[in-house]
């Protein structure tokens, strides 16, 4: 499996045209599961994303199958979905996309993206795009299995599942992230490693349990890290946290590293820079999330 950063900022794109080598878009993940495209959120660096695709496909450079596409939302806050109206795929009738997301407030992500592309938003309406779109449910009590030709989704109760399967995602609902919460997304291996993408969260003193445990021993963490102290003291309840939260968590779940997401727009690179050294003195493998890093597990 290969998982790769589109998108590291939160809340919007940096607006003070200074050049940033970490990064400008909002979040957006690519993963790859044998020829299975994943992707996690729609912020601006989707768009990316899609220009890539299209490249590749050009090029015809691997076997991935870029016009299936599997699509799963942490939220539907505007930084994660806002690149959707602008992914080239969306406009290719031989696209087929697999939409897998919980509702966020009563509101099913379907409604959501045809209101975001609605005729008094977008010159383009939902329901116009050429391309086709499933909807899958998706929960704590759900589990999705990618296997060598297909995807399959089962309850976690679930006692067959059938042998084979190249990739797992299962997800833990967060409640800290005004108004419905997020999804923290774990991704699996069959020989056991994973990767945990947990953005859009609050910490707690003395760290989210709940969350260590669900990342215990996990080779990466992808954790939200937005503030600084002074900042968190203004913003408390705004559903971000700080690397001190971050590496917290971090160090009770043991994961192998860590990395520092959802970076506030405001902040330079100089910042940033800062603020990942500061956190290698609680968490030594901790890194700054910057568009284009790659992690094989
Ligand atoms: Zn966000
Ligand atoms: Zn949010």
């Amino acid at each position: 499996m290969r998982l790769k950063i589109y998108g590291v900022r939160g809340s919007y794109p940096p607006t003070n045209s200074q050049h940033s080598k970490i990064g400008i878009n909002t979040t957006c993940l690519r993963l790859d599961i044998g020829k299975h495209l994943i992707v996690f959120d729609a912020g601006t660096g989707i768009i990316n994303l899609g220009h890539d695709l299209v490249a590749q496909w050009k090029n015809k450079e691997n076997q991935q199958d870029i016009f299936k596409i599997h699509l799963f939302f942490t939220h539907a806050h505007i930084d994660h979905i806002m690149g959707f109206p602008y992914f080239n795929l969306i406009y290719f009738p031989q696209a087929e996309f697999h939409i897998i997301s919980p509702p966020f407030l009563n509101h099913s992500i379907q409604d959501v993206l045809e209101s975001l592309m609605s005729p008094v938003i977008f010159p383009v309406t939902f329901a116009e795009l050429p391309a086709r779109f499933h909807f899958h449910g998706m929960g704590e009590n759900r589990q999705v299995f990618f296997y060598e030709n297909e995807f399959r989704i089962f309850h976690v109760s679930e006692e067959h599942i059938p042998s084979g399967w190249l990739g797992k995602i299962s997800c833990l609902r967060n409640y800290t992230h005004p108004k419905g919460g997020t999804y923290i997304y774990k991704i699996q291996s069959p020989e056991g490693k994973s990767l945990v993408f947990a953005t859009d969260i609050e910490g707690f003193v003395n760290g989210d349990k709940r969350l260590a445990r669900f990342a215990h021993k996990a080779q990466v963490l992808i954790h939200d890290a937005q503030y600084s102290w002074p900042e968190y003291e203004m913003f408390q309840g705004f559903g971000h946290s700080t690397y001190e939260m971050a590496c917290e968590v971090a160090r009770q779940a043991e994961v192998e590293k860590l990395v520092l997401f959802h970076h506030d727009p405001k902040h330079s690179d100089a910042e940033l820079l800062e603020l990942e050294e500061k956190s290698r003195e609680l968490f030594p493998e901790s890194y700054l999330a910057t568009e284009s890093m790659e992690f094989e597990f």
